[in-house]
């Protein structure tokens, strides 16, 4: 198929880029520069051994897309573009829902327009009003969220499936994203946060290149199994993998499956595993927990294992180390 990855240059585009054209798919990305490296599409386009089409400019202009998709005969879209942190999302939160929904919509727009029907888009679990442990697709959501991030998602949310109401032919995928980590096994492309990193698994990375001092854990009073906070961490190639499984399984209607691994890991757990693999101990000090945060967020993947037959396969460790790797070779992100 002829895939457009709006917001295809960023960290999950990037490697998804890779996987679609390992399974003899075509890709064309479209991304605005705003927070992800043209250098990305360049070592994506090495490491997949074609070349992949950049169109540089913003997923909410409709013209726009819709000049790409007549361009390169486009057959389906997936929609990563938008913007994706969520402290600065209760600080600009109309920047947020701007650029969020207005790149949805246009882009939906612009697939109506010429015809293509097949939209896959990239969800989160912070749309889960009560998050916690193996969350099932059918928990609770709602725009009754801690932050303007989750309730863009959310928002998207209705608005795909109302397109779908509206147009029967529509075949839409919501994928919700756990924690998604990692990095491509060759090192060449990972994650480039820009200034200083709000996750955890980039984080770390930092402390254990001597960018950053010191970690600071946010809280060790959780009710989990070492205090500290839980979660579902993702390689991002097994993410990938999820948004080729569930391109390839678009029917009309609208599939909304989580995509994690079921298995939880604790702020500790990563803290460890990036100590084994950089074989010394990391600094780090406990300190208040941050506001917002849940004590456990994990996912139930059934759904996505029966519906898209497929599965992580990846462990934490292996996203370390993969981490590591880029993190080793790329010290300043694409930058150098
Ligand atoms: N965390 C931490 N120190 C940091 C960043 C994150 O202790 O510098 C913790 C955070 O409290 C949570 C986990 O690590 O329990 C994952 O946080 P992240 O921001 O990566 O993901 P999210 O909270 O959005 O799931």
């Amino acid at each position: 198929m002829r895939v457009l990855l709006t917001g295809g240059a960023g960290f999950i585009g990037s490697h998804t880029a890779i996987v679609l054209i390992e399974h003899g798919h075509h890709v064309v990305v479209l991304d605005d520069l705003s927070n992800a490296s043209e250098e990305a599409v360049r070592r994506a386009s090495r490491l997949a051994g074609v070349d992949i089409p950049l169109a540089v400019g913003d997923a909410g202009d409709r013209e726009l897309v819709g000049r790409t998709i007549a361009e390169h005969g486009i057959e389906a879209v997936i929609h990563f573009a938008g913007r994706k942190a969520v402290g600065e999302s209760v600080a600009k939160p109309l920047e947020y829902y701007r650029v969020n929904l207005g790149s949805a919509i246009a882009t939906l727009e612009a697939m109506a327009e010429h015809g293509v029907t097949r939209f896959v888009f990239s969800s989160s679990a912070t749309v889960y009003e009560q998050p916690g442990e193996l969350l099932a697709e059918s928990a609770p959501v709602g725009i009754d969220l801690p932050n303007p991030y989750g309730r863009t998602k959310a928002m998207i949310e209705a608005i795909v499936a109302d397109a779908s109401t509206a147009d029967p032919s529509l075949q839409a995928a919501v994928l919700r994203y756990f924690n998604p980590v990692g990095a491509h096994a060759s090192g060449e492309i990972g994650e480039d946060p820009k200034g200083i990193p709000n996750n955890l698994m980039p984080f770390v990375a930092q402390v254990a290149a001597g960018v950053r001092e010191r970690l600071r854990i946010f809280g060790d009073d959780y009710n989990t199994h070492d205090g500290t906070g839980v979660r579902d961490y993702i390689h991002v190639l097994d993410l990938a993998e999820g948004h080729v499984a569930a391109l390839e399984k678009l029917e009309p209607g609208v599939l909304t499956v989580n995509l994690g691994t079921g298995a939880g890991g604790s702020v500790f757990d990563v803290l460890h595993a990036f100590e084994a693999t950089v074989g010394r101990e990391l600094p780090h000090e406990v300190v208040a927990r941050r506001p917002g945060d849940a004590a456990v967020s994990t996912a139930n993947p059934a759904l996505a294992h029966e519906r898209l037959d497929w599965r992580t396969t990846r462990t934490l460790a292996d996203a370390v180390r993969d981490t590591w790797r880029w993190q080793e070779r790329n010290p300043r992100g694409y930058a150098g």
